[in-house]
């Protein structure tokens, strides 16, 4: 059996598929690998404010490849920038 492929279905997930699908990739070590090496790439820091908290975020700036994210697909960002990205729509 083939897995699902995410399709793209805009910003937010609203197809229940991928969205399932992200919510268990979040907790697979593929993904926390993903996350450290990118935060590595970004020596640690915010993109957005410079800043080095010890909780950086990797944020999706487009959910096209989720479950095949490339480099350009991510941004390593602090909990406040994180939480500003998500509150503007
Ligand atoms: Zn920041
Ligand atoms: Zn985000």
């Amino acid at each position: 059996m083939m897995k699902d492929q995410p399709r793209k279905e805009g910003p937010y997930f609203d197809g229940t598929m991928s969205y399932l699908c992200y919510q268990e990739y979040l907790q697979s070590d593929e993904w926390k690998y993903k996350r450290d090496m990118m935060i590595r790439l970004r020596n640690y820091e915010c993109e957005l404010c410079h800043r080095s908290p010890s909780d950086l975020h990797v944020h999706h700036k487009t959910y096209e490849n989720v479950c095949n994210e490339r480099v350009r697909d991510l941004m390593v960002v602090c909990r406040k920038c994180h939480e500003h990205l998500h509150s503007k729509r």
